[in-house]
């Protein structure tokens, strides 16, 4: 039923065109057009993402995939080894995600020209899924009907299906110390490079436990060697599955830049933002338990996996859309290796379409 060599050629001329974050503008003309050609209403919002619908009547079903990917993603030249696709060593493939788009191109193709009964469907590409999720969060909501969701997002053997994902807070502090000459007078002087190392020493970070983890990203400071530094910014991440538990992990890293700063005399201003939130399903859920079965269905193993990464589905599991985040077969991401097998492709989409046909 699907189309192997048409799946591996759409993936092949979507890797090929450059989509950096916030760069997304050409693939977005090329795969309105498709969705156009396939029979789709499609409009652009604000944000840039595109939203599209196959047939209207009853209650859809959201499809999602970002059409972004990260650096360096540009003039990609994907070669297949094996039956994998790969990039030539110089780039990233961009598997994330547009083995996700090409797979929903290649089912949404399947169905209007072998005319299958499926359920309506919301289609949301979106834009700047690896800049904080920025597309989905500027997507307007409201605009779907959905009250479901598949995004095709993740990695891992064909039939992984995440449920749960981390609530994800990012913490930017600014210390300040006081210059002074460093050879003249350094006692005069704060040093805040030294006040944000020691409260970055004194901070749990890494892997907290089985479903926190915190990170320490970015530092900057100081302007030359013979100057006692007065200014040290930092920024560094904190996820947990468990609200309790984040507030903990982001009070203890707020509290070990207190009291350094205080010891030195130095102040320091703390920013906190939540950049999403947690969302756990259960195998009770609908979507769950028709994903589960599609799997089966197919001779795939479902696995019912959480994730420490945010994805889409964290938005449209906080506005109301109870979604599910499938494998599309892609490893290695964010990588120079970053790879994807044919055959993987292809079970996604069969695993795709069986969840639809499931579907009434
Ligand atoms: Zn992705």
């Amino acid at each position: 039923m699907i189309n192997r060599d048409r799946l591996v050629s759409t993936f092949l001329e979507l890797v090929r065109i450059d989509s950096p974050s916030g760069q997304e503008e050409e693939i977005a003309r090329h795969l309105t057009a498709e969705l156009r050609s396939l029979g789709l209403t499609v409009e652009r919002d604000t944000t840039g993402n595109i939203i599209a619908r196959l047939a209207e009547e009853g209650q859809p079903i959201l499809l999602n995939a970002h059409m972004d990917t990260v650096q360096p993603g540009r003039g990609v030249k994907p070669v297949i080894e094996d039956g994998v696709i790969k990039s030539d060593g110089s780039t990233i493939l961009g598997a994330d995600d547009k083995s996700g788009v090409a797979v929903i191109l290649e089912v949404l193709r399947v169905l209007v020209e072998q005319d299958l009964a499926h359920p309506p469907l919301e289609v949301a590409l979106t834009v700047s899924e690896e800049k904080g999720l920025k597309g989905a969060k500027g997507l307007d909501l409201t605009r779907l009907r959905a009250q479901e969701g598949i995004v095709l997002d993740s990695g891992g053997e064909i039939g992984t299906i995440v449920i749960s994902a981390p609530s994800q807070d990012k913490i930017r502090a600014v210390v300040h110390g006081k210059a002074a000459h460093a050879g003249v007078a350094p006692e005069k002087g704060i040093n805040a490079i030294l006040v944000a190392a020691e409260a970055i020493a004194a901070m749990p970070l890494g892997r907290i436990d089985e479903e926190t983890t915190a990170n320490l990203g970015r530092i900057q400071g100081g302007t030359a060697t013979n100057i006692v530094p007065d200014q040290a910014e930092i920024e560094g991440e904190a996820r947990s599955r468990d609200e309790r538990k984040l507030e903990a992990q982001v009070q203890a890293m707020t509290e070990a830049l207190k009291k350094a700063a205080n010891r030195h005399g130095a102040t320091v201003e703390i920013d906190v933002q939540r950049s999403y939130s947690t969302f756990k399903l259960s195998e009770e859920d609908g979507i769950v338990r028709r994903a589960v079965a599609a799997a089966r269905t197919l001779g795939l193993t479902p696995a019912l996996v959480p994730s420490g990464g945010g994805s889409d589905a964290n938005i449209f599991n906080a506005a109301g859309i109870t979604t599910i985040n499938i494998s599309a077969g892609m490893e290695k991401v964010h990588t120079k290796e970053e790879q994807v097998a044919v055959a993987d492709m292809v079970k996604c989409a069969e695993f795709l379409l069986a969840i639809l046909e499931g579907i009434e």
